[in-house]
């Protein structure tokens, strides 16, 4: 069986881009999951849960995605709606910047589209937080567009049925996949095609084990007849997530809590937080947190005492937060208007990010 390289997916075998074109379509039309933005072809909708979808698992997207939409029927409803409302929508989804990027996004749909998704493939990459794969989503979902939508579950399914040896990871081999995509993208129902791929990603062809005798392309694999697809896709490890030493700060004032609005760029930007300092090498366990809120937020606080961990991970970071009960001394005047005394009770009015509802659930005995 052929092994293809990099520049000569026109050449791919014609009967195998056919059969897996048919089989796939057939497949996904007889199995695939009813799911709500499987319900619709309005391309805010699509758009919406393709946005979730990126690095979130499904079960957990649909409740998300139906309040979501629920609060922000229409474009136009999100792209007018208070950030920090959209941002309290998103809390617990993680990835905070591909929601800003959706609001953004739907606001220059509004404004400069008349409110329509452009069908147009150059012009919808214009728009902010649409890339080569929500692109293909949305066009292919929404307008029946033979356009691919390569996202990391097509490139192994891709690495498998045409036996690449290109490491995923790498940015130049994304684009080879894009160009394999244009190339078996059918003309033909390219919607029911493009989302059989996802499907088959999720459900069959899996990152481990994949159900080889299931699948539906398994005339066709090249890495099953070979035996080799559990060594495919070829994909270099990640590096271990840098570990930080956090302390986080529970300044207390009767029965009300300390939380401040993170800035409005870097990570977990614009959401609510307990304060929070970086330990320096050398300084005393506490001191860190007890100077930021000093000059940061003008707090000054003249008991502390250690409570709990708690840890949290992102991509490539992983917080290991120490928390301290602090009680309030006083306060200076600093030009530092966001921050908020609240109960516990009153903090599910504001948008806390997972690492800080960690905290939240600690205090509570949760
Ligand atoms: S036959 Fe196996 S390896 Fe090939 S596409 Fe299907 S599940 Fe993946």
């Amino acid at each position: 069986m052929a092994m293809y390289r990099a520049g000569d997916w026109n050449d791919l075998d014609q009967i195998k881009v056919l059969g897996v074109q048919r089989e796939l379509t057939d497949w996904y039309g007889k199995n695939h999951r009813k799911l709500p933005w499987r319900e619709t072809s309005d391309p805010y909708y699509i758009w919406v849960s393709e946005v979730m979808l990126q690095q979130t698992r499904v079960d957990t997207v649909i409740p998300y995605f139906l309040n979501f939409i629920e609060k922000f029927p229409t474009m136009e409803d999100l792209a007018q709606a208070h950030e920090e409302e959209v941002l309290k929508a998103w809390e617990g989804l993680g990835y905070y910047s591909r929601v800003r990027n959706l609001q953004r996004g739907a606001k220059v749909v509004v404004e400069q589209y008349g409110g329509q998704v452009p069908k147009d493939l150059q012009e919808i990459k214009k728009i902010p937080g649409i890339g080569p794969y929500t692109a293909g989503a949305v066009l292919s979902i929404a307008y029946d567009q033979a356009v691919p939508a390569v996202d990391g579950n097509v490139m192994r399914v891709f690495s498998r049925l045409f036996c690449i040896e290109d490491d995923i990871s790498e940015g130049k081999t994304r684009s080879e996949m894009e160009k394999i995509g244009r190339v078996v993208v059918p003309r033909e129902n390219p919607s029911s095609f493009n989302q059989g791929l996802m499907e088959l990603g999720a459900l069959i062809c899996t990152p481990t084990s994949p159900k080889c005798i299931a699948c539906p392309v398994y005339g066709q694999c090249c890495a099953a007849q070979r035996g080799i697809q559990n060594e495919l896709p070829i994909k270099k490890k990640k590096q271990a997530a840098k570990e930080v030493q956090l302390e986080v700060a529970l300044v207390w004032n009767d029965d009300k809590v300390l939380i401040m609005k993170r800035p409005g760029d870097g990570l977990l930007a614009s959401l609510w937080a307990f304060p929070s300092a970086v330990r320096e090498e050398g300084w005393e366990p506490g001191s860190n947190i007890i100077a930021v809120l000093k000059e940061e937020y003008g707090i000054i606080v003249d008991d502390i005492n250690y409570v709990f961990d708690a840890q949290h991970v992102f991509t490539h970071l992983k917080w290991n937060m120490e928390v301290y009960d602090c009680k309030l001394s006083s306060t200076v005047e600093l030009d530092y208007p966001q921050i908020q005394w609240v109960t516990l009770d009153e903090i599910g009015n504001y948008a806390i990010p997972t690492a800080f509802m960690k905290v939240l659930r600690k205090i509570d005995g949760g």
